[in-house]
């Protein structure tokens, strides 16, 4: 695969145009765009690597930039509306910047049809358009971890092996919808699920949004449910939420009282942060009357308030 332009191989010449013509673009930049950042960088990174990350950053984010300008295909606007109901009730400020994102997301990451799945536009924007619900109103990096996203026609199985008490463990086979890892730079979707998430925006499941969550969670480096925060009281009041929301349904789990959450989220913080933001995104009004607090939480994550634009249309559990 040919190196990205501006690259810190590229930006160390051992590919590419003329060594004095990189040297001087990124002196040039280093110089007039980070002047602050710049000498603690260069100490941490070293003289030329940080010239190469900081050109690699600079034409990044002028690609992204160009990508979010680009007129949209018609075809995919009424992909969007047809596969993706949410969108056509964002406020027409939040449905351009999300529009952006997907033009940014479907350019960089890559999409592969398995089990004989031909991949189509309508697979790749309705996928699109679910995980970059999740980046609005937020500085992204578009799921930096995440390279790869592989589409089967429905659910897929794998290999398990799990632990059940002290050196006994289990194996065989597991059927999944959906999979992604810290490590994989990957993520499985089983399509016919990834379509039918946003048609029923009440039911409170969604697989692209609980996978693309997982990935969220992942940007700290750390898949323990909680995303990369900003100042130390908002990781201290999520810490205090969590911790209580994540321990009531637990016991809910194990007395067998109905939750508005999916017990799902029961399994580990991981799995109970991507189930709290499919119910955040399709429920919203429903988790903010049962679970205040968990709500309020990921309103200030997210910089959203589903609740404005949900169409639930009763209070139901
Ligand atoms: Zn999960």
């Amino acid at each position: 695969m040919p190196l990205p332009f501006g690259s810190e191989r590229e930006g160390n010449c051992r590919v590419g145009r003329p060594s004095w013509l990189r040297r001087w673009r990124l002196r040039d930049f280093s110089s007039e765009i980070l002047p602050v950042t710049r000498p603690r960088l260069t100490k941490a990174f070293g003289g030329r690597e940080f010239h190469g990350y900081a050109e690699s950053m600079f034409f990044k984010r002028r690609r992204r930039r160009q990508l979010r300008a680009q007129p949209l295909p018609g075809e995919w606007r009424s992909i969007i509306s047809r596969n993706v109901p949410f969108f056509d009730r964002l406020p027409p400020e939040d449905q351009r910047e999300l529009l952006g994102h997907v033009q940014v997301f479907l350019a960089e990451k890559n999409f592969e049809g398995c089990g004989g799945l031909q991949l189509t536009d309508e697979i790749r924007v309705t996928i699109a358009t679910q995980a970059c619900l999740l980046l609005l109103h937020r500085r992204t990096d578009y799921y930096p971890r995440l390279v790869t996203i592989l589409v089967y026609p429905s659910g897929f199985t794998v290999e398990e092996k799990r632990h059940l008490e002290g050196h006994i463990w289990s194996e065989g086979r597991e059927g999944r919808l959906g999979e992604t890892g810290r490590q994989m730079g990957s993520m499985v979707l089983a399509w016919d699920a990834a379509k039918s998430g946003p048609t029923d925006p009440s039911d409170g499941k969604n697989l692209v949004l609980h996978e693309f969550a997982h990935q969220l969670d992942f940007e700290d480096f750390a898949a323990d449910g909680v995303p990369a925060l900003g100042s130390h009281s908002d990781k201290l009041s999520w810490a205090g939420v969590m911790k209580m929301e994540f321990a009531a349904l637990r016991a809910a789990d194990e007395t067998g009282i109905p939750t508005l959450l999916d017990t799902y989220g029961a399994t580990n913080p991981a799995e109970f942060f991507a189930v709290a933001t499919e119910a955040f995104f399709e429920r919203p009004r429903a988790l903010r009357r049962q679970h205040p607090r968990l709500y309020n939480e990921l309103e200030r994550f997210f910089r959203q308030d589903p609740a404005l634009y949900s169409s639930e249309l009763a209070p139901r559990r």
